[in-house]
């Protein structure tokens, strides 16, 4: 996908200057990181410091909670899809505007559709809201399963608040799996 806005390669934004805003504020785009068809594909608000540092999402502290709570379920990240709303880090770290999130929403669905896990796993408020598209409760609707359609496919989405709370609910599927060729996360 190009036009004189952005470019992709496969999933990931190669060029992009369609926020002004993040482009003075970020040192990189920070793709999605994991395989292109993994069961379980995590999206998280935006990157932070650590993130755009080192290019990657959910690293620093976030990303060590993340780490454990999946080992903890014999996963490892390289397992797992993990990608962010927006790709730039905002000033500040605030959060994206709904403008940066509507630029980046058409390479967030390309790699949600591309990767087609079988669970979207939204972590927190911003992303919840922003692929239901309504108001959410998180900590009250977390845990709970939503189905809904972007760009036209339809997926599910597990709502969840934290991190280690989302990995430990998603990845309990996957530790339950029995081997008898069903979908390991028929439970959610
Ligand atoms: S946040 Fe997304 S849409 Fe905005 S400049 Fe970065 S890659 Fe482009």
């Amino acid at each position: 996908m190009s036009d004189d806005t952005g470019h992709m390669d496969g999933l990931a934004v190669i060029e992009c200057e369609r926020c002004p805003e993040l482009c003075e504020s970020r040192s990189r785009i920070v793709n999605g990181t994991g395989p292109d068809d993994a069961d379980l594909l995590f999206v998280g608000e935006a990157p932070g410091e650590h993130e755009d540092k080192g290019g990657e999402p959910f690293v620093g502290r976030s990303g060590s909670v993340l780490d454990d709570a999946l080992g903890e379920h014999g996963l490892k990240r390289e397992a797992v899809r993990i990608t962010n709303c927006v790709r730039c880090r905002p000033p500040e770290n605030r959060d994206p505007h709904k403008g940066e999130l509507d630029n980046c929403r058409e390479y967030l669905e390309r790699e949600i559709n591309g990767v087609d896990p079988e669970l979207v796993i939204t972590l927190g408020k911003v992303p919840t809201e922003h692929l239901l598209e309504r108001d959410a409760a998180v900590t009250k609707e977390a845990g709970t399963i939503e189905d809904t359609r972007l760009d036209g496919t339809a997926h599910r989405v597990l709502i969840c608040v934290h991190p280690a709370a989302a990995t430990a609910a998603a990845v309990a599927g996957v530790a339950e799996s029995d081997g008898s060729g069903q979908s390991r996360l028929d439970g959610f």
